[in-house]
């Protein structure tokens, strides 16, 4: 090797070296580094703070629409007039449309875009499923695209996405009034799925309706994403304008309508008794009472009218319309009082969903309606719905479709009515994320599902106390968050593109923000943040960044840590107690000292030369290099001699009186040393449990990692002697690994289940509690 080789060798080695340094020190650092880089710069529409800028504007459509179900050919027909308000500064020389129903289209983008795969074994009903969504025909029919006065517009379909070409420019704060006339083919749910479609109920011919993406909508334009017309692929839901709505719904004559808003003409579609009915109910606070019977319900089901007629609803500000109809239809509804304001609740359902939806289904409505509004926004709107709809959970403003049915016989399982009331309190709850707290579902899941499954799970605690939550609690996220990571994206991840959907944008962010509100910030910071942030974007359109930074700016919490790790990451969490050392304070004392280390001596393992040797030597020695030997072998190095006090004493004349105390404390400190293993930083807790029985918990925030982010000791100054220590010992932060959270290790067997080879797949917990309850 020449000098100048050996000289490069060591630049480069110097350079790695540096490298490597830096790369520690990034890494560390990065865990606590603030957001700026993620979150889009604040503007005057968006502050940093979190909240509407001074110029936050929003755009605005209204809808007149009148609509015709044929039942016979299960058909829409439709005609609406969009009346478009631009509150922007930007002049727009078109809009753009939504046409949700071309998802269904044949060769549509997302049929084209679903994977699938063959395998050599596939149900019937599998197959059918496939067949019937490839040959349905669905899809907006549109007939007309005209100004209000019937003149043709110039437009262009893409996909979902319709751009109405302008032959004048919208400037700010003008309107444009446009008229559609168009038809599509209903879905037939059962057979090829969707949020909206029919339900038919083939021995008797009848159908439950649950319609919705029913006309063309408008799509959001803003400074976040101008138009937003991502195309609609099926799973990132809906972005959407608020506006006021006018619908005339036109059905058979004995079917009973559900709908977003107010009915308007009750006195044409209802008769005298149902009308007294539903003004009972109106000052009825304690019970539902029942407006349409289930024995009304019979008859018009048996009887099947030819005639028709027209529901008219109207709803302000809201961001949809949704609506149902059967002639199945039951309907029972109650009086809710939301800070002095009386909300209607409305349950609509048909016999099959009996008897637990005349027992839950309006009950679930209003406490869902009292607690979502105590941990937001009271519930402005007048009424609040709820449809049975066998398999799906689906929302749309004032009024979603829930599942819950009961078996033919009536019987259910708990199983069945506690999902039932999940659905239902969940879907009442996105009234208020997204139909409220308006965010965009196209782009971001968590933002509707997240926190609407976070305060499903608060709901659910106070409708009945242990109640069976499925998401909220940190350890029902510890599979979904220890397992694969080629099948985990971060929560920030766009609605089209996320793995593991359920746990991604429902239980995960639930979970976090549980996390957020029992450990991080305390209940009070947390739900003084978490309404602020409702009551801000309440009737707007908030982005991630928007309540990232409110969730900080109210409550004086640096959170960008949490954000990164939970929200921009797929790590997860385990801590671990690598090792604990304990020491205690060295007296000097040698009649202290002296004592103790004889014993710790005496203790010691002693090496195996020195036992042989000692045997050895007692067989071959004489008499006289015996006593020689004893001499030595009686000399204790441990003894205290005079000289050794009188050392002490002068030491203990250097010595103030606080020191003195330090010295003869008898304090206990251990040194600790934790590992993190998972990645997301998060508080360490410890539960130490003293020789004579009592504990003490200590919460130590996740700055404890800011320097570094893998491993960190700590010293803890503890009068008792500890016996044992916990980590995280009340389950908060969903570690994945418990083993390594207890010293001294837990030895405890696991117990490991012997089976022969072709025995048959075990059934879950849930199948064979039932199993063993049919069996009794
Ligand atoms: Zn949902």
């Amino acid at each position: 090797m020449t000098s100048i080789e050996s000289k490069i060798k060591l630049i480069i080695l110097l350079i790695c070296s540096i490298y490597l340094i830096n790369a520690q020190e990034n890494l560390n650092n990065s865990k606590f580094k603030q957001l700026h880089e993620e979150l889009p710069t604040p503007n005057v529409y968006r502050t940093a703070s979190g909240a509407p800028g001074h110029e936050y504007y929003q755009q605005k459509a209204d809808y007149e629409i009148s609509v015709e179900l044929d039942e016979k050919n299960h058909t829409i027909k439709g005609n609406e007039i969009i009346t478009y308000t631009n509150n922007s500064p930007d002049i727009l020389k078109y809009l753009w449309v939504q046409l949700d129903q071309n998802v269904r289209a044949k060769n549509s983008h997302a049929q084209l875009t679903t994977t699938n795969s063959m395998n050599d074994k596939i149900s019937f009903g599998n197959l059918k499923r496939m067949h019937d969504k490839m040959n349905f025909d669905g899809g907006f029919k549109l007939e007309q695209v005209t100004t209000i006065n019937g003149k043709k517009l110039s437009y262009k379909i893409n996909e979902t996405m319709m751009r109405i070409n302008l032959s004048k420019p919208l400037k700010q704060g003008q309107s444009f009034s446009f008229k559609i006339k168009y038809s599509y083919n209903i879905n037939d749910r059962m057979k090829i799925g969707g949020r909206s479609g029919y339900e038919y109920f083939e021995e008797e011919e009848n159908a439950i309706y649950t319609i919705a993406q029913f006309f063309p909508r408008m799509a959001v334009y803003n400074e976040v994403e101008g138009w937003q017309n991502k195309q609609f692929l099926g799973r990132g839901e809906f972005s959407l304008p608020f506006g006021d709505y006018k619908v005339s719904i036109t059905v058979p004559e004995d079917h009973i309508v559900a709908a977003t808003g107010e009915l308007k003409n009750s006195s044409a579609v209802l008769n005298k008794k149902q009308i007294k009915r539903w003004e009972k109910a109106k000052n009825n606070y304690n019970e539902p009472v029942i407006i349409v019977t289930q024995e009304e319900a019979e008859k018009n089901e048996k009887e099947k009218s030819q005639k028709k007629k027209t529901w008219i609803f109207e709803a302000e500000n809201v961001r949809d319309f949704g609506w149902a109809s059967s002639r199945k239809f039951i309907w029972d509804a109650m009086a809710v009082d939301i800070s002095g304001k009386r909300v209607m609740a409305y349950s609509y359902y048909p016999k099959e969903g009996n008897p637990l939806w005349e027992q839950y289904s309006t009950r679930v409505v209003a406490h869902s309606l009292k607690t979502y509004s105590k941990y937001t926004i009271d519930y402005i709107y007048p009424q609040a719905t709820s449809v049975h709809a066998k398999w799906i959970g689906m929302e749309y403003p004032m009024i979603c479709f829930n599942f819950g049915r009961p078996e033919t016989d009536g019987t259910y399982s708990e199983r069945t009515k506690y999902r039932m009331i999940g659905v239902i309190i969940h879907e009442i709850g996105h009234n208020f994320f997204p139909m409220i707290v308006n965010s965009d579902e196209r782009q971001w899941t968590w933002m509707d599902e997240g926190l609407c499954s976070f305060v499903q799970y608060l709901t659910e605690q106070e409708f009945e106390r242990n109640f069976p939550s499925r998401r909220g609690p940190p350890t029902k996220i510890i599979d979904y968050m220890k397992g694969d990571k080629s099948g985990i994206v971060p929560i920030m991840t766009n609605s089209e593109s996320i793995l593991q959907f359920g746990n991604n944008a429902y239980g995960k962010p639930a979970t976090a923000l549980n996390i957020l509100r029992e450990t991080i910030m305390g209940r009070e910071l947390f739900d003084y943040a978490f309404k602020t942030y409702s009551e801000r974007w309440a009737f707007k359109h908030p982005t991630p960044a928007d309540f990232f930074r409110t969730m900080e700016d109210a409550s004086a919490v640096d959170l960008d840590w949490f954000w990164r790790g939970w929200f921009y990451t797929n790590d997860h969490v385990d801590i671990s107690i690598d090792e604990v050392n304990w020491f205690k304070v060295n007296t000097g004392n040698p009649d202290t000292e002296n004592p103790i280390a004889k014993k710790k001596q005496e203790k010691s393992d002693t090496y195996i030369g020195n036992t042989r040797n000692k045997s050895s030597i007692s067989k071959t020695i004489t008499e006289k290099d015996k006593q020689a030997i004893d001499f030595y072998t009686t000399y204790d190095p441990f003894s205290t001699n005079i000289l050794d006090r009188e050392d002490y004493n002068n030491y203990l004349k250097n010595l103030n009186t606080e020191e003195k105390e330090l010295l003869n404390s008898n304090t206990n400190y251990y040194e600790i040393q934790f590992s993190n293993i998972g990645g997301l930083v998060m508080p360490i807790i410890l539960e130490f449990e003293f020789i004579d029985g009592t504990t003490e918990l200590m919460r130590i925030p996740s700055e404890i990692w800011k320097q570094n982010s893998k491993k960190i000791k700590k010293i803890f100054i503890l009068e008792n002697e500890v016996v044992n220590i916990k980590l995280d010992p009340f389950l908060e932060t969903a570690d994945v690994d418990m083993n390594n959270n207890y010293w001294p290790p837990r030895n405890e067997p696991t117990r490991f289940q012997l089976f022969k080879q072709n025995e048959i797949k075990k059934e879950n917990p849930m199948q064979r509690h039932l199993r063993s309850k049919k069996n009794k």
